[in-house]
């Protein structure tokens, strides 16, 4: 957005002018695969079970909710508990409308610079611009990759008391292994810093969590959230697994009553959907490897994942008509402007045969 894009009567942060609202196309074609959905709907079982969860609370919606979300608070520390073998109790989790923001409520509460390691998600420096923070890039190495070298480069910063990883990264699907991951709490720690790793994508990853390390490291932060592995993305339930202390600043900066009641009854009823959450992330997982070997059987390039997308490039046109060339045959990807890839999500079967077919008549050789 150019700054003359706000007209002179409006009293614009001087600081928000130029900037963009987050865009990522929603536009109505059969096979959406650009923002790293669950392609399987929750099934009609659980779908029942969400309904009636929450036509419980609609006999009290005239009372505000529960604001400090207890009962799913305690909730997700048993399905964290169950899948990490670790012992967290509901005052080591927090919980909004999305991890976005849990993200948002992090940079409110605490103090000094952020940094990231880019390309990573767009959201993190955007949010920080916002509240008004500096954001410091780190560029990754040319595989996407994070090595002592910039975490290095990265504690040299020694204004910033907030330090990013995404892991598996948005949008690359590369990992950061816990030992880099402690190296930089460590690190951070010496300071006085915060290392908060976003693990939106933590299911579809072979890699321990880092929620593993969060005893020994009582400064580092979990962001997870329900959009993805739990096909509850449009639920919107985003949550945080860090100390207790750190849990009580974020309730310093949360809105009363931020998470409505239909929202936590619904989540609850979703979490029960951890138990047979596992075939669909294992297909999920398997069809990214198999969707992989079909983008390099097409001569493309593709970036190994961790995640429930693939960056692939190595067009024999620009991105962009390609991008435009799948979208007219009814198949949106993503744009994430990284020079000569693009970003697809893993999508049903019959989704991702139909963006192979579709992407071998634009990419032809
Ligand atoms: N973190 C990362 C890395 C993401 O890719 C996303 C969504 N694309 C989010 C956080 C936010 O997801 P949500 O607000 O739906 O939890």
């Amino acid at each position: 957005m150019s700054a003359k894009f706000w007209p002179d009567w409006l009293p614009i942060r001087p600081d928000l002018e130029g900037l963009s609202p987050y865009g990522a196309p929603q536009i109505d074609v059969p096979v959406r695969l650009n923002t790293n959905e669950n392609p399987f709907p929750l099934t009609e079982d659980l779908q029942n079970a969400v309904s009636e969860s929450m036509a419980v609370t609609l006999r009290e919606l005239n009372r505000y909710p529960d604001r400090d979300a207890y009962t799913l608070r305690s909730a997700l520390a048993q399905f964290i508990n169950h899948k990490s073998g670790t012992h967290f109790e509901s005052d080591s989790i927090w919980v909004a409308n999305g991890s976005n923001e849990i993200l948002q409520s992090i940079f409110l509460a605490f103090a000094g610079s952020a940094l990231g390691f880019e390309p990573s998600y767009s959201m993190h420096p955007l949010i920080a611009r916002v509240i008004g923070k500096d954001w410091i890039k780190i560029e990754r190495d040319d595989k996407f990759q994070i090595s002592k070298r910039e975490i290095n480069l990265a504690l040299a910063h020694s204004d910033v008391k907030l330090f990013f990883i995404t892991t598996p990264n948005n949008p690359t699907g590369t990992t950061t292994s816990l030992e880099l991951i402690a190296e930089l709490a460590t690190g951070a720690m010496d300071r006085g810093a915060l290392v908060v790793v976003d693990e939106a994508y933590a299911e579809f990853s072979a890699e321990p969590s880092a929620v593993t390390l969060i005893s020994k490291h009582p400064n580092l932060l979990v962001s997870r959230t329900m959009s993805k592995a739990f096909a509850f993305a449009g639920g919107r339930l985003g949550y945080l697994i860090a100390d207790p202390k750190i849990i009580q600043a974020m309730q310093l900066v949360r809105l009363p009553y931020h998470l409505s009641s239909l929202t936590q009854a619904a989540a609850l009823a979703a979490l029960s959907r951890a138990a047979t959450l596992e075939s669909d992330v294992i297909q999920i997982r398997r069809d990214r490897e198999q969707l992989a070997a079909e983008l390099i059987r097409l001569g493309l390039t593709v970036i190994p994942s961790d995640a429930n997308f693939l960056l692939f490039g190595g067009f024999t046109t620009t991105p962009e008509i390609i991008w435009k060339g799948l979208l007219d045959r009814g198949v949106l990807v993503r744009d994430v402007g990284i020079s000569g890839y693009l970003r697809v999500t893993i999508g049903s079967p019959a989704e991702n045969k139909e963006f192979l077919a579709a992407l071998g008549e634009v990419n032809r050789r």
